[in-house]
């Protein structure tokens, strides 16, 4: 028995001392990295894959490395690196140490193509534009090439080099068989070595394509897990067949769900829908409602909880979270978030994002200090209701336009006959002229006497003066908006719609 015991403990000492050394082992320094190709501005798409690649990263006290992918030099645009660098600031995914370029590597790449060639897993191809171009119309080949410089005699690639025939490098891609792959996300993926053909490595302008360039880098800045779009999947076994040629370490990859439109297809840019994070800065929606709703396009957390921050997304990332299939992008959830973010700013913050959207709207009546114009104090009105900054154009415009153009649907589902607005404004106009000095407390008095004096009540008065200045149904307090607005321009507004009521009264009796 008392063996028995002291067996037992022994075992549970063992067992115990086990998961300690589990627990106390050393992970690795996690390192990732974002890689965008400067060909336009940062696609949303692209700033969710910064942003998890950013949060696996921190969330292990890892490093975040950036990587600005400019080898296909065709299709760099001038000042795309710069714009996609202030992106990422804006939004708050600052990277550890400096920006790495990869036209500034290219010795690096040189080198591992060399390596590649004399080990013979590549071969320089001689085939010009025209015969590839030629190949790929006839569809018969995989992937438009039929390895046709795959096997030419030594003597032969010697006298074109010599002679400076242009050359890409190819990689030499198995023939035949079948290759599994890993992915954290999705698992083990087998691919057949039949459905690729033999990739460019190096192109003939001496720049390595996106498939060499990322390999190599990965390596070299010891990155150990890639986080990328599921757009890279179809790829993945030649990145693989890399890895295992170079003899490098491959990190583990995580391929990230694809992002589609609420209608299926690609993101577009539509009314009001943008594809870049600059489309979103512009339209005036906010880093933290980005972050929060890009974080929820693809990775989940639990059923209940909507908001994060990135400091609460850090603690609560985790690739488990990671979703399989497609995100959908749903803008209805993106304004409710950003007017979720709009509503908890600061006065002084709330201004700053408003100013640069008012100042193009109404350029002479936003200037001087920040928040000093009438137009921007009344855009303060708003925050509760607003989903975006630029939605302020079209609450705001009365401001700028003199005559208003009222809709025929002004009146819809009112329960004021036009009879009675007129009436009301009628009472307003002079209500309105007495008013001074022209101060909300004032004005609010005014309105109250003409109540009990007309025997009207408030909303008999202050929704035909609402109609009447911002030409709409709903609005926040009309009598501080019309105090910013100033008392001669709500008065013009009010004589508008009576006119405009005027004459669509008498074409009624008319009738
Ligand atoms: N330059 C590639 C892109 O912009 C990077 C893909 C990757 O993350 O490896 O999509």
């Amino acid at each position: 028995m008392v063996a028995y015991a002291n067996i037992l403990r022994l075992w549970m000492a063992l067992l115990i001392q086990q998961s300690h050394l589990a627990m106390t082992k050393q992970t690795p320094h996690i390192k990732t990295r974002f890689a965008p190709s400067p060909t336009g501005f940062l696609h949303i798409g692209g700033l969710r894959t910064a942003l998890f690649s950013y949060l696996f990263a921190k969330k292990h006290q890892g490093s975040f490395l950036l990587r600005i992918e400019d080898t296909d030099r065709e299709r760099l645009k001038d000042g795309a690196d710069q714009d996609i660098l202030a992106a990422l600031k804006w939004c708050g995914l600052n990277w550890d140490g400096e920006v790495h370029w990869q036209s500034q590597r290219r010795d690096h790449y040189q080198k591992y193509v060399k390596q590649l060639l004399d080990e013979g897993h590549a071969y320089p191809c001689f085939c010009s534009r025209e015969r590839l171009l030629s190949l790929r119309s006839t569809g018969d080949h995989n992937q438009g090439y039929d390895r046709a410089c795959r096997n030419l005699p030594q003597d032969k690639v010697a006298s074109y080099i010599k002679e400076g025939k242009p050359y890409v490098v190819r990689l030499k891609m198995p023939l035949s068989g079948q290759v599994t792959v890993r992915d954290e996300v999705l698992g083990e993926i087998v691919y057949s070595y039949r459905e690729f053909t033999d990739t460019i490595m190096m192109k003939s302008d001496g720049y390595p394509t996106y498939h060499l360039a990322h390999v190599v880098d990965d390596e070299l800045l010891g990155i150990t897990h890639v986080l990328r779009g599921q757009e890279w999947l179809s790829s993945y076994p030649i990145h693989h067949f890399l890895w295992q040629k170079t003899g490098f370490t491959p990190p583990q990859y995580i391929h990230l769900p694809l992002i589609l439109s609420e209608s299926g297809g690609k993101l577009s840019k539509r009314k009001n829908q943008g594809v870049s994070v600059e489309d979103y800065k512009d339209l005036g929606y906010l880093p933290e409602a980005l972050i929060n709703f890009l974080a929820l396009l693809g990775w989940s957390y639990d059923d209940k909880r909507t908001f994060f921050s990135l400091e609460e997304l850090t603690e609560c990332f985790s690739i488990q979270g990671i979703a399989k299939s497609n995100a959908t992008f749903s803008l209805t959830k993106l304004n409710y978030l950003n007017q979720h973010y709009i509503g908890k700013l600061s006065q002084d913050s709330f201004q700053s994002y408003a100013h640069p959207i008012l100042q193009q709207a109404f350029p002479t009546r936003v200037t001087g200090q920040l928040g000093s114009s009438r137009v921007e104090q009344a855009s303060l009105l708003y925050q509760s209701r607003l989903q975006y900054f630029k939605e302020l154009e079209t609450y705001l415009s009365f401001f700028g336009s003199t005559d208003l153009a009222y809709a025929p649907s002004l009146f819809d589902g009112l329960p004021l006959s036009q009879q009675e607005v007129h009436n009301s404004l009628l009472i307003l106009e002079t209500l309105l002229a007495q008013t001074a000095p022209w101060e909300e407390e004032v004005l609010t008095h005014e309105v109250k006497q003409a109540t009990k004096a007309k025997g009207v009540k408030m909303f008999e008065l202050l929704m035909p003066l609402r109609l009447a200045v911002t030409g709409s149904q709903k609005s926040p307090s009309i009598l501080a908006l019309v105090i910013y607005l100033g008392k001669e321009s709500t008065l013009a507004r009010v004589k508008a719609l009576m006119n405009h009521l005027a004459s669509s009264l008498s074409s009624d009796e008319a009738e």
